[in-house]
């Protein structure tokens, strides 16, 4: 099929542009995008204004200015600043509906035909919203949108064993009702695997999908530390390219070949945390061509001024992925995916049927 026959719908939510580009028209995949990091400006200000919270801005697109200046800091405190100001904004179950609904329909409008949403649903327990509750409003929200999602659950790795156990649970419970997947995200260094490895397995014995933020920050070992405690996706995982040797290089490159561990890069939200100088720099190409499963997500859409069609654009132009890779890259994404069989297939059959260029 050529690219032109293949066209997103777009209905009465969308804020998309009316001319779509070639990149938006690709059939993508995506796997990494936290719900708290993926708010619609015009949302969050609306929500804002709703809570009346202190505000940097009294525009849409000055609040995204802010919240791309903090994010382009290059350190991941300054990065994570942002998340205080969305995770206040979502504190109601209206609100969490209604952000999992628009980043779906945003994601499909964008052209993307298979989705998984994260989020750590424990972090609104501060503003005394149940976990069940808000798990229960973000399926709510995704389910309204007709784009073939899921959410993964994410547990915080600077909370307290017990409170990251519950989030296992938490997630284990609405597995088959819309969570499929479990998740560990926050800073790296001092967390490693090993810690929650009680929670990984609670979500693995419980038939969830289980992937982990590493790699990033962290050094390149505690990817194939995850792997090793049953996590078959890793968030990040772009330091398994700086061994610090040649032969630890062939070793943990074999390592993830053989398990075949897939990695859910986000290059520009790694250029923003500082984990890389650029996107010209980073390990994206090289892991594609060491044989590595890959695939290419926005993290954080708001934070970092992405979309899933920019970010391919940008890696194609400025990383020098090709079409084809980036073509294999949506189909790895899909055959990993967290989702049914049959929601996979149907992304896999619908990359298959577009011709790249
Ligand atoms: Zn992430």
């Amino acid at each position: 099929m050529p690219i032109s026959a293949y066209t997103a719908t777009s209905n009465a939510t969308s804020n998309a542009t009316s001319q779509t580009t070639y990149w938006q028209q690709l059939p993508k995949v995506l796997l990494h995008e936290h719900l708290d990091g993926g708010l619609r400006p015009q949302t969050l200000l609306e929500l804002c204004q709703h809570k009346q919270l202190v505000i940097p801005a009294t525009k849409p697109s000055e609040l995204a200015d802010w919240m791309l200046a903090n994010a382009n800091a290059g350190s991941l405190v300054r990065y994570l600043d942002g998340f205080a100001l969305t995770v206040a904004a979502m504190a109601s179950l209206d609100a969490c509906e209604r952000v999992a609904f628009e980043a779906a329909e945003d994601a499909r409008l964008d052209g993307c035909v298979l989705a998984e949403f994260r989020m750590a649903p424990l972090l609104l327990e501060e503003y005394n919203l149940a976990g069940e509750a808000v798990v229960e409003a973000l399926i709510a929200g995704l389910q309204r949108s007709d784009l073939a999602c899921g959410l993964i659950v994410c547990g915080i790795k600077l909370d307290p064993p017990e409170k990251i156990l519950r989030a296992a649970k938490l997630a284990a419970c609405y597995q088959g009702q819309g969570v499929i997947g479990f998740d560990l995200a926050g800073p790296e260094r001092g967390f490693p695997p090993a810690l929650f490895a009680d929670a990984l397995a609670l979500a693995r014995n419980a038939g969830l999908g289980v992937t982990f933020h590493a790699g990033e920050a962290d050094d390149g070992s505690r990817v194939l530390e995850a792997v090793a405690l049953g996590a078959t996706r890793i968030g990040h995982g772009i330091n398994v390219m700086y061994a610090r040797s040649a032969a630890q290089q062939e070793e943990w490159l074999n390592q993830a070949r053989a398990a075949a561990t897939h990695f859910e890069v986000c290059p520009t939200s790694n250029v923003h945390t500082g984990a890389v100088a650029s996107l010209a720099t980073h390990p994206l190409h090289d892991m594609i061509e060491a044989g590595l499963s890959v695939s290419c997500s926005t993290d954080n859409r708001l934070m970092s001024g992405v979309t899933m069609s920019a970010e391919l654009q940008a890696v194609h132009d400025q990383n020098g992925v090709s079409k084809l890779q980036i073509k294999r890259m949506m189909q790895q994404a899909a055959a990993v995916s967290f989702l049914p069989e049959a929601a996979r297939n149907k992304a896999l059959e619908t990359i298959a049927a577009v011709d790249f260029g």
